[in-house]
C-alpha cells in the first residue's frame, strides 16, 4: 500500500532540486554495461600515454570500426565513417548525419594531452657518476608529486634522414623504469620549511637514467658515455637527435580500480583521456545514422592554452569542417552557427580533505555523473565561455530524455583558483558550447582517481549529444 505524503512532502519533491547519488539510480541490466565500459577505458589508458599514443589507439578503434582516412574532395553520403589525424598528435571523426551540415554538426570535444615532463633539446648529463635527463614540466602540476614515483619516457625521435624513431620505455612488461631523487627526511629539515611550491624547484626534476660507467674508458662522463651507446644500440640515435625529439617522462602507474567496492578508477592522465573515450567510443558505437553530422575532436595543447597546430585554436579543425561542408557545397560559417559542441573536459571532485575550498552546494561530486559547467575560467569567469541559459536547457533535456546521470559544477569556490578549457576556442567559432566532463579527484596529479560511474554516465551523455537533432 502506497504511503500518502503530506502536502509539504509533496510540494518537496516537485519543487526542491535534490541531484540523488547515480549509484541509486542506475537501472536494471547498466552494470554490466558499466563494467565492461571501464575495463575497455582502463585498456585505453594503460597505451595511451601520450597524446600521439591516444591518437595511433584511437584511430586503429576508428579503422576497425568501418571510418576510413578522409582526404579532401572525397565524396560524402549520410552514414560514412571518416577520420583525419593532424599530425599525429590530434584526431577529428565525423559520422556524416542525413541532414545537410547547413542544419550544424554535434560536436564532443576533448583533450588528450595531459601534464607531465618533457625532455630539455640537449637533456642528457652526468653529475657524481649519475647520468640524468634534464625536464622542463609541461602543464599545471605540482612539482613535489613527481619524485620518487616510477616513471616511464614515451614518444619520437626524429632523425634528420626523415626517418622516426618511437620510443616507449618501460612501456613494455619487464622494462626498466626512471625516477626522480627526493630528499631523505634526515637532511630535510630545511626543505621542509619552504612552501609545497617552493619545495621542490623546476629545475631539480632531474631524471635518473643510470650509474654504470663505459668499460674500457679513460674519459670523462663515461656513465653518460654508456647511457649513450645503449641508446645508439636501441634507437639508433646520438646525443645530438635529442634537439629534433619530442620524449615525455610520464608515471608507470597502469590504471586500475579503486576501493574494496572497485567504484573508482586510479590512473594517470584521466584529465582529459576519460572525456576523450567517452567522446570517442560514443561515437563509434552510435548505431544508426544520426540526423546531424556527429564529430568527435580530440585535441593536444589544452594544458598549455590549446596553442599551436595541435591545438583546439589551429585552423586544422576548421580546415576539417570545411572540407567536409564543401562535400556537401556548404558554407562552413553556415554549419558552425548551427552547430553544438559539449566540451568535455574534467571538472574538480568535491573532495572533503580539502573542502575550505570547494563551494559545497556547486561543487560535482564524484558518483553524481557528468558535470555540466555553464562557465569556467578564473577571476570573475575571465577566460570562460559562459553557455547561455537555453542552451544549458536544451542539454538538460537531451540528457534527461536519454537517461543521463548528470549534475551541475562549478569548478572551487568564487577566487579560490580557476581553469580553462577549449570550450571558449569553440564557442569563438560561432559555435554554441557547454562544458561538461566527469568530476576527478587528485586532478593534474600522477595518479588521478574519478568515479567508475561519472566515466559511463559521460559516455551515456556524449552519445545523447551525437545523437540529439536539434
Ligand atoms: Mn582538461
Ligand atoms: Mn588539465
Amino acid at each position: 500500500m502506497e504511503e500518502k505524503k503530506t502536502a509539504g512532502e509533496q510540494r518537496r519533491k516537485e519543487l526542491l532540486y535534490a541531484p540523488k547519488n547515480g549509484w541509486d539510480r542506475l537501472e536494471a541490466g547498466q552494470e554490466a554495461a558499466l563494467r565492461a565500459y571501464c575495463e575497455d577505458y582502463k585498456k585505453f589508458l594503460d597505451e595511451s600515454k601520450t597524446e600521439r599514443e591516444a591518437v595511433a589507439y584511437a584511430a586503429a578503434l576508428a579503422e576497425a570500426r568501418g571510418f576510413r582516412p578522409f582526404t579532401r574532395g572525397m565524396d560524402l553520403q549520410p552514414g560514412d565513417k571518416v577520420y583525419r589525424s593532424n599530425r599525429g598528435k590530434a584526431l577529428m571523426l565525423a559520422v556524416v548525419g542525413s541532414d545537410p551540415l547547413s542544419e550544424g554538426a554535434c560536436i564532443g570535444a576533448a583533450h588528450i594531452d595531459s601534464p607531465r615532463l618533457d625532455l630539455k633539446p640537449n637533456p642528457l648529463y652526468e653529475d657524481a657518476e649519475l647520468a640524468f635527463l634534464k625536464t622542463h614540466y609541461y602543464g599545471g602540476l605540482r612539482k613535489y608529486q613527481w619524485v620518487a614515483i616510477p616513471l616511464e619516457l614515451h614518444g619520437v625521435v626524429a632523425l634528420k634522414d626523415g626517418s622516426v624513431v618511437t620510443v616507449a620505455m618501460g612501456a613494455a612488461a619487464g622494462d626498466p623504469l626512471f625516477t626522480i631523487d627526493d630528499l631523505l627526511p634526515h637532511l630535510g629539515a630545511e626543505q621542509s620549511k619552504k612552501p609545497l611550491s617552493e619545495a621542490i624547484p623546476g629545475e631539480s626534476l632531474n631524471v635518473l637514467v643510470g650509474s654504470r660507467p663505459f668499460q674500457d674508458d679513460e674519459g670523462s662522463d663515461r656513465v653518460k658515455l654508456a647511457i649513450l651507446d645503449l641508446l645508439h644500440q636501441k634507437y639508433g640515435i646520438t646525443e645530438e637527435d635529442f634537439i629534433s625529439a619530442e620524449l615525455e617522462v610520464v608515471p608507470a602507474f597502469r590504471a586500475s580500480d579503486i576501493g574494496f567496492d572497485r567504484s573508482l578508477i586510479g590512473a594517470y592522465g584521466h584529465d582529459d583521456r576519460v572525456c576523450a573515450y567517452a567522446s570517442l567510443a560514443a561515437l563509434l558505437d552510435l548505431e544508426v545514422t544520426p540526423k546531424r553530422t556527429a564529430v568527435c575532436m580530440l585535441a593536444d595543447k589544452e594544458e598549455i592554452g590549446s596553442e599551436g597546430v595541435s591545438g583546439m585554436q589551429s585552423a586544422a579543425f576548421d580546415t576539417f569542417m570545411s572540407d567536409l561542408c564543401d562535400a556537401q557545397k556548404i558554407p562552413l560559417k553556415a554549419c558552425y552557427e548551427k552547430s553544438f559542441c559539449l566540451s568535455a573536459d574534467v571538472t574538480a571532485a568535491f573532495d572533503p580533505n580539502f573542502a575550505d575550498v570547494y563551494e559545497k552546494r556547486n561543487s560535482a561530486r564524484a558518483g553524481y555523473g557528468i558535470g555540466l559547467c555553464k562557465y569556467t575560467g578564473a577571476r570573475g569567469k575571465s577566460g570562460a565561455s559562459d553557455a547561455s541559459a537555453e542552451l544549458v536547457a536544451w542539454v538538460r533535456r537531451v540528457l534527461d530524455e536519454a537517461g543521463v546521470v548528470w549534475q551541475m559544477a562549478e569548478l572551487g569556490k568564487v577566487d579560490a583558483g580557476g581553469g580553462g578549457t577549449v570550450a571558449c576556442y569553440m564557442a569563438n567559432r560561432d559555435i554554441d558550447t557547454l562544458d561538461a566532463g566527469v568530476p576527478v579527484l587528485s586532478m593534474h596529479s600522477p595518479y588521478e582517481t574519478v568515479s567508475k560511474l561519472d566515466c559511463y554516465m559521460t559516455y551515456l551523455g556524449m552519445k545523447a549529444v551525437y545523437e540529439a537533432g536539434r
